[in-house]
């Protein structure tokens, strides 16, 4: 642009148009997602001219009566460039399956009106490990639970699990997997020694409160549900470290496997899917409360 004062007052339009977007959705608190969108992308817009960083509006679901209620942070695996497994039939991906169960899984929670909502993702979009993590942390949340889609070389590889944090794996299996969806980023965002030890000594506490989240889902899904044998297990994922809250990651079944693909399409079996981890995420809430 040629003229600067015209490109000055375009930049200065921009904050205000971003700034008057943000008010609203703030007070309306019920803004479409296209709304949120265009804030945030004046914003940016507008960023790149003045230098101010993009706002980060966390959108809450919340039923009439859940108000101050625990926060609970949904996590769909995957999305945009990253599709996770495809699967056997070659129709459908991981983060199409991860996405539309977290929906119905957000709708339950808020339907029973026992919780709060937040989703890291309500759209296609690639997000790293860490700006899930940041999510919970900004949101200062109960629970982060994370949603993929298992798949594997044996066809015949079938059924549900819940991983919960740990340092050392509980088997090759998990090792493997957590290997897989770290990608490369285990380590990120570590700091001095002493920021190393505190996160130590707290993910002492948070790894105790996600083994029991997993177990109550675990004790939620068995017999209503298609899951592994063992289906608790443990490994050192870096989201669910790095989400400063009680984490599991649900494996809702094998995408490789036909007869899991089957189940995971069907909106019947993801009800029954949904309710068990409702039912499993209330449960733990309420626990954590009554501890006060
Ligand atoms: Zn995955």
């Amino acid at each position: 642009m040629r003229n600067p004062k015209l490109a000055l007052s375009i930049a200065i339009g921009a904050v205000a148009v971003a700034a008057l977007a943000v008010v609203a959705i703030v007070r309306g608190h019920s803004a479409e997602p296209s709304q949120r969108s265009a804030a945030i992308g004046e914003a940016q817009q507008a960023g790149l001219t003045l230098s101010l960083p993009p706002p980060v509006i966390d959108r809450i679901y919340a039923g009439p009566l859940a108000r101050g209620r625990p926060i609970v942070v949904i996590d769909p695996g995957h999305g945009g460039r990253d599709p996770g497994a495809r699967s056997v039939s070659g129709q459908v991906s991981e983060k199409e399956l991860t996405l539309t169960l977290a929906r119905e899984l957000r709708d339950a929670l808020v339907e029973r009106g026992r919780v709060r909502v937040a989703m890291t993702r309500d759209d296609d979009r690639y997000l790293t490990l860490e700006d899930r993590a940041a999510v919970s942390r900004r949101l200062n949340a109960a629970l982060f639970v994370s949603l993929h889609m298992d798949s594997a070389p044996n066809p015949l590889a079938r059924g549900g699990s819940v991983y919960s944090l740990s340092d050392v794996a509980s088997d090759a299996d998990a090792a493997r997997f957590a290997a897989i969806e770290n990608g490369g980023s285990a380590g990120a965002g570590t700091g001095s020694s002493v920021d190393a030890i505190l996160d130590d000594l707290a993910s002492r506490a948070q790894m105790t409160a996600s083994a029991d989240l997993a177990a109550r889902l675990v004790s939620k899904a068995s017999g209503r549900v298609e899951l592994r044998p063992d289906p608790h297990r443990f490994a050192a994922f870096h989201v669910l470290r790095r989400a400063d809250a009680p984490a599991v990651l649900f494996e809702a079944g094998y995408i490789s496997n036909a007869d899991d693909e089957v189940l995971l399409r069907s909106p019947e079996y993801r009800a029954r899917l949904a309710l068990a981890l409702a039912q499993a995420i209330e449960l733990h809430v309420a626990t954590l409360a009554g501890r006060h």
